[in-house]
């Protein structure tokens, strides 16, 4: 049997390696036809790669809550499809993203999955985990994928089920793992003749939605995430769930994270910052840091949207943001989020969560892993300008900011690209 650490298609990256266990000076033998990590420590070879110090090596970053907008209808392509959302993911150092369902042309059964599944391999340069969609009379057809519920309405042609639907929806989905837009639809359509976006959306549609959700998943046996957790209340609500015994996730979108509806229009972008659910106060959005330190937020995840700025004029919510990805992870450091803590909600942490639903092990930086690294450049400033993005969308909320470090390179199984422009990188020898 050949030695494959010695193959032709290895090759060696030395550096500071950052995991959410700490961090050290060590190499790193990869193998680019298997895609995954061979060795690691102190290993013969001259490395094809030496990152200085002030470059940090780390597991791929996961993003599990995109909208790449792509379909097998193929409607929406002209926003964004699986390969410019990939382009965007590679320029902020997303290895896999988990798509959202609520397309034109949904995945609600075998084969609209299939089909969306089908379009992803072809077009991603990175890897996808696809979303299914609870429809009425919907039956878990998969039994190795997460399911997203709109609970409350948002973007897109779709049901939401509001208390009096939703249990009968998720009765089939026991034993799932269940994604959440968690807004209660009575307290929102209560709310539609009050301007501004967020008084139409107020927080007690996000705390009253948890409550219902939670303690619906606790009758049928469901694992409730909850997607873009956006008020403290909430999270009080999931944390009493926690000690009550109740296995609850949930996430935190960049935008909940660095803007609020005080600070908002002291950014250069701040008049398109519309989503659902919609910017806070600043007393949410820095109890929302806390729980991201803590860990009682599980990760962070962008709920990137790739609308244009036309679109965003004309009142759609929400913003692009997979492509400053790694450039935020280095600002919430610069703010004193530690990064071993990072690298846990960023990867380690959705890692475990997409554990399920994909082939091959993510989040540190032990051989057998995937080859899928991320590498950060924290010797120079990023300033953000629009003809950076590589969304479609064409934009980006963090113009005009100054993040303090930048995504160098993005590893895909093995495979090294260059985010600036998503092409691929070959080593000396030729091998990567
Ligand atoms: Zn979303």
């Amino acid at each position: 049997m050949p030695d494959s650490s010695t193959d032709s298609s290895t090759w060696l990256i030395e550096g500071e390696l950052l995991e959410s266990t700490g961090s050290c000076h060590s190499r790193l033998r990869i193998c680019s036809d298997s895609g995954t990590i061979l060795e690691r420590g102190d290993l013969d070879g001259t490395p094809d790669v030496v990152w200085p110090e002030g470059v940090i090596v780390c597991p791929g970053f996961i993003d599990i809550h995109v909208h790449c907008r792509d379909d097998p209808g193929g409607s929406q392509r002209h926003k964004e499809d699986y390969r410019s959302a990939s382009e965007a993911a590679i320029h902020g150092g997303v290895v896999l993203l988990g798509d959202m369902p609520n397309n034109p042309d949904p995945p609600i059964d075998a084969d609209s999955y299939r089909r969306k599944r089908q379009l992803a391999d072809e077009k991603s340069l990175v890897d996808v985990v696809l979303y299914g969609l609870l429809a009425s009379g919907g039956r878990p057809y998969r039994n190795d994928i997460p399911w997203k519920c709109y609970f409350g309405p948002s973007v897109g042609d779709i049901d939401s089920w509001g208390d009096s639907a939703v249990a009968e929806v998720l009765s089939p989905f026991s034993g799932r793992v269940v994604m959440f837009h968690a807004e209660d639809p009575a307290i929102l359509a209560t709310n539609t003749d009050r301007p501004p976006h967020e008084q139409r959306r107020p927080p007690e549609a996000e705390v009253v939605a948890i409550q219902t959700i939670l303690t619906i998943c606790k009758q049928l046996d469901i694992h409730p995430h909850i997607a873009h957790l956006s008020t403290a209340d909430g999270l009080s609500v999931i944390e009493e769930a926690r000690r009550c015994g109740q296995h609850v996730t949930t996430e935190v979108a960049p935008h909940h994270l660095c803007f609020d509806i005080e600070n908002r229009h002291q950014f250069e972008c701040g008049q398109w910052l519309q989503m659902n659910p919609p910017l806070r106060s600043a007393t949410d959005r820095l109890a929302l840091m806390q729980g991201l330190i803590s860990g009682a937020i599980d990760c962070i995840a962008t709920d990137h949207a790739p609308h244009s700025i036309a679109e965003n004029d004309e009142g759609i919510s929400g913003v692009p943001l997979l492509d400053t990805f790694g450039g935020f992870l280095c600002h919430l450091a610069r703010e004193g989020v530690p990064w071993p803590v990072l690298i846990d909600r960023a990867s380690t942490t959705p890692a475990r969560l997409f554990g399920a639903f994909h082939d091959g092990v993510l989040g540190d930086l032990q051989p057998g892993t995937l080859a899928s690294i991320t590498v950060i450049d924290l010797r120079e400033e990023w300033l953000v300008e629009r003809n950076q993005i590589r969304s479609r969308a064409g934009w980006s909320p963090f113009e005009g900011i100054r993040f303090p470090g930048r995504v160098a390179e993005t590893v895909i199984r093995g495979k090294r690209r260059d985010p600036a422009t998503s092409n691929r990188i070959v080593t000396a020898q030729g091998t990567s």
